[in-house]
C-alpha cells in the first residue's frame, strides 16, 4: 500500500495517474508470503485494491505534488541522532506544512491518540529541523477506512518534553537500562539479542537442539515437563472444585457442619466478610474530623492516575521520576509455540 501511494504522489506534474495505473503499481509492490493461504492472501489483496479506488477518488480531484516522499531524516537532539522516514509531506497554501503518515492500524485512532502520538511529534521536529517552515497540519492517515485524522501541531511545551523524553531514553540506553518489553509485533530484526527469543539461538554442540543443562535437567525438558504438570494442575483443581461443591451442597441440604471419610474429616462453615461502605463512613467520620485518620496510600489508585489521559503530562512525569522497586518477585507463563497462552 504504502509503496503503491508513493509511487501515485511521484509523478512529475499532475494529474493523477489513472486508477489502472495505481493498481499497477500496487500489482508491481505485491509481496506475496506470510498468508496462511492463497485465498487469504486474494482476500487481502481485493481489500487493499477497493481502498486504493476509494483513495484515488478522493484525492485526484485536488491532486497536489507533495514536497516529499518516503523522506529519510536525520533528528539531532543535542547530539542524539535519530534516523526515520516520513510518508509525505505536502506545503499549504499558507506556507507550512502538512505531514502525513500512511496507517493500515485495524481501528480509527482517537482525539487522544492522535494528541499523544510521539511519532508525529518526532516528525514535526524533523520536518521544521529539515525545511525551516512551521509544521501546521499532522495527519495520521488511517488507510482502510480513507479517514485523515489530522490534529493541531505541538506547541513548543510538548516539543520540549519530546526532546527531554528522547534524552532521557538516551541516557538509559547508555547507562545499560533498557528492558525488552514485548509487543505484538515481536520478534524483532534482533531475536537473537532479544531475553524472549534468544533461547531459541542458543545451540551447544553436542546437542544442537537447545538442551543445555538446567541444574539436573535439560532445559528444553525442564519446559515440557513444567508444562506437563501445569495441565495436570488443572485439572486436578477442576475436580477439587466440583469435589468442593458437592461437599458444601450436602453439608447445606443436610444442615451438617461436619462430614466424614475413612480417615479424614471435613468441617463446613459459612464464613461472612464484613466491611463498611466508604460514603457511609465518611457521613459520620467526616463531621468529627476524623475521616482523615481511615484514609490510606493506595498504590492501584496512583498508576490508575498515570495512565489517566486526563492527568496533566508533568504531573505523570514527576509522579514517574519518584517510582522505585519496592519488591521483587519471579514468574513464569507458559505458552504454545503459536502465542497461545495457557
Ligand atoms: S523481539 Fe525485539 S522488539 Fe520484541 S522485545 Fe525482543 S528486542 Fe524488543
Amino acid at each position: 500500500m504504502h509503496n503503491a501511494l508513493e509511487r501515485f504522489f511521484k509523478v512529475r506534474t499532475p494529474p493523477a495517474p489513472s486508477l489502472e495505473e495505481l493498481l499497477q503499481f500496487y500489482e508491481q509492490g505485491w509481496v506475496s508470503g506470510g498468508y496462511e493461504s492463497p485465498e487469504e492472501e486474494a482476500r487481502y489483496k481485493e481489500y487493499g485494491r477497493e481502498i486504493l479506488k476509494r483513495f484515488r477518488e478522493i484525492h485526484a480531484p485536488d491532486f497536489r505534488l507533495p514536497i516529499a516522499l518516503e523522506r529519510r531524516f536525520n533528528l539531532d537532539i543535542e547530539g542524539i541522532k535519530l534516523i526515520g522516514f516520513i510518508d509525505r509531506v505536502d506545503k499549504l497554501d499558507s506556507g507550512g506544512l502538512s505531514i502525513i503518515d500512511y496507517k493500515t492500524n485495524q481501528e480509527l485512532f482517537t482525539s487522544d491518540y492522535l494528541e499523544n502520538d510521539l511519532q508525529l511529534t518526532i516528525y514535526q521536529m524533523a520536518a521544521e529541523q529539515t525545511w525551516n517552515l512551521p509544521v501546521e497540519k499532522l495527519t495520521l492517515y488511517h488507510l482502510r477506512s480513507n479517514t485523515a485524522c489530522t490534529c493541531a501541531p505541538r506547541d513548543e511545551k510538548r516539543i520540549d518534553q519530546a526532546r527531554q523524553l528522547v534524552l532521557d531514553v538516551a541516557e538509559n540506553i547508555n547507562q545499560g537500562n533498557f528492558p525488552a518489553t514485548e509487543h505484538e509485533f515481536c520478534p524483532c530484526d534482533f531475536p537473537e539479542h532479544c531475553p524472549y527469543y534468544r533461547h531459541q539461538y542458543i545451540k551447544t554442540e553436542e546437542q544442537p537442539d537447545r538442551q543445555e543443562q538446567l541444574p539436573g535437567i535439560a532445559a528444553a525438558d525442564a519446559v515440557e515437563r513444567y508444562a506437563e504438570i501445569q495441565s495436570q494442575i488443572k485439572e486436578l483443581e477442576a475436580e477439587l472444585e466440583e469435589i468442593k461443591q458437592s461437599i458444601i451442597d450436602y453439608c447445606q441440604a443436610e444442615g451438617l457442619n461436619r462430614v466424614y471419610g475413612s480417615e479424614h474429616d471435613i468441617s463446613y462453615k459459612l464464613t461472612q466478610r464484613t466491611g463498611f461502605s466508604g460514603d457511609e463512613v465518611k457521613s459520620v467520620l467526616e463531621p468529627e474530623g476524623l475521616w482523615e485518620k481511615v484514609l490510606g496510600f493506595d498504590q492501584a489508585l496512583v498508576r490508575k492516575l498515570m495512565e489517566d489521559r486526563s492527568t496533566p503530562a508533568e504531573i505523570k512525569k514527576k509522579l514517574e521520576t519518584l517510582k522505585k522497586i519496592t519488591s521483587t518477585y519471579t514468574s513464569l507463563r507458559l505458552r504454545q509455540h503459536d502465542g497461545e497462552e495457557e
